[in-house]
């Protein structure tokens, strides 16, 4: 094959032919760089885009911060999970503090778990003088009658290492607590590996949504930093006949139909229920909600707006089932990149100059508002 095609490229330079094939060369590289332009551009900034987001079909309620009279809340457990699952929540992460986290609560409403509610082992681990963690689910069999979380008093990185070394996720509650709270600093150049943080918690919000506010902005900052970070939200309930109930919550995107698991003849185990959610929840895939208060939404099942985000040729496209009333595409440090108004969708072509994307979009519905924050997009590299 070498010899001819050499005859055959002899034959071809001999004579006046040269300068066409020189000119025929140039064509073809043209063409060439034009096409790399346009083809090649584009894929390369969607392959260095990480999307959390499957868009399976189905988005269950899950609340991650709620106490009961195991530690320092006002209702017993069974109470506890009978006014969520009224609100439709799927999952619940009982996070009392520093007690055993198997489902040990002599409660038949709980123990039963035949009311479409599942039970995540979980706890808030801190004492009351030191910085607060989620530990969300935690392995019963680690630990027979003590606490299966961390030790409160180990450092915050072993505290957190010992979460996630066992399958757990790690939220840094409240960073902004007064008592209970974390250094900006540690946060920022110190701790590794934690799951999220809490960027939503009644008890930090103030006038202009307070603390709240600024957990926001050192969540941009994280993910400024390049650090993969999910942001969660819950209610920090202590009373569910209180204000703090039903305001903060995630909502998980799942591909499991939930009535399979409590309904029909032969009901599934709603272990696998849980562990669908638990996974979902690590990869990413599910969005933090925070409902307006006033006025009273307590009474509100709305999980709030299904946000469906998907990422092509360089383009992310944010869309919603229903009208909303704002989108908005965050980036660059907290920077609104781009917005909408009464809109169900919303796209964004990115510039290369990014970190991450963003998006938060508000629903306002028969009086209740509800504001969903995405989980970041992160860019891989620029
Ligand atoms: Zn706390
Ligand atoms: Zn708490």
């Amino acid at each position: 094959m070498r010899k001819v095609n050499s005859l055959a490229l002899k034959k071809t330079l001999s004579g006046k032919s040269i300068k066409e094939f020189i000119k025929y060369l140039a064509f073809i590289f043209t063409v060439l760089i034009v096409l790399t332009g346009a083809t090649c551009t584009p894929i390369q900034i969607e392959e260095v885009l990480e999307n959390p987001y499957q868009n399976y079909p189905y988005w269950y309620k899950v609340q991650t911060h709620a106490h009961s009279t195991r530690s320092d809340g006002s209702n017993g457990p069974g109470k506890v999970f009978y006014h969520y699952v009224q609100k439709d929540y799927r999952a619940m992460a009982l996070t009392d503090h520093d007690i055993p986290c198997g489902i040990i609560f002599d409660d038949p409403l709980v123990d039963s778990e035949i009311i479409g509610i599942v039970y995540i082992p979980s706890e808030e681990d801190g004492d009351w003088g030191s910085e607060h963690m989620l530990a969300i689910n935690l392995d019963p069999g680690l630990a027979s009658n003590g606490p299966c979380g961390p030790e409160h008093e180990w450092p915050a990185q072993r505290r957190i290492d010992y979460v996630i070394n066992q399958g757990g996720i790690a939220v840094l509650a409240h960073p902004y607590d007064s008592d209970h709270g974390w250094s900006e600093n540690k946060i920022l150049n110190d701790l590794d590996r934690f799951t999220g943080i809490e960027i939503f918690n009644p008890g930090q919000r103030g006038p202009g949504g307070g603390n709240n506010m600024r957990t926001i902005n050192l969540w941009d900052r994280l993910l400024q930093q390049g650090r993969k970070v999910w942001g969660f939200s819950g209610d920090d309930c202590h009373d569910v006949d209180g204000d703090h109930f039903n305001l903060g919550w995630i909502l998980v995107n799942s591909n499991k139909n939930a009535r399979e698991y409590w309904e029909g003849e032969n009901p599934k185990d709603p272990q696998e229920f849980r562990n669908d959610l638990v996974a979902n929840i690590k990869l990413g895939n599910f969005l933090a909600m925070t409902r307006n208060y006033p006025p009273d939404g307590h009474g509100s099942t709305d999980t709030g707006p299904q946000v469906k985000i998907q990422t092509l040729g360089g383009i992310v496209s944010v869309s919603t089932e229903e009208i909303s009333s704002k989108i908005r595409i965050i980036g660059n440090s907290g920077n609104i990149l781009a917005s909408a108004r009464n809109k169900n969708g919303l796209s964004y072509t990115l510039t290369g100059e990014e970190k991450y994307l963003r998006v938060e979009v508000e629903q306002l519905k028969n009086g209740v508002e509800i504001l969903a924050y995405s989980q970041p997009l992160m860019v891989k590299l620029n």
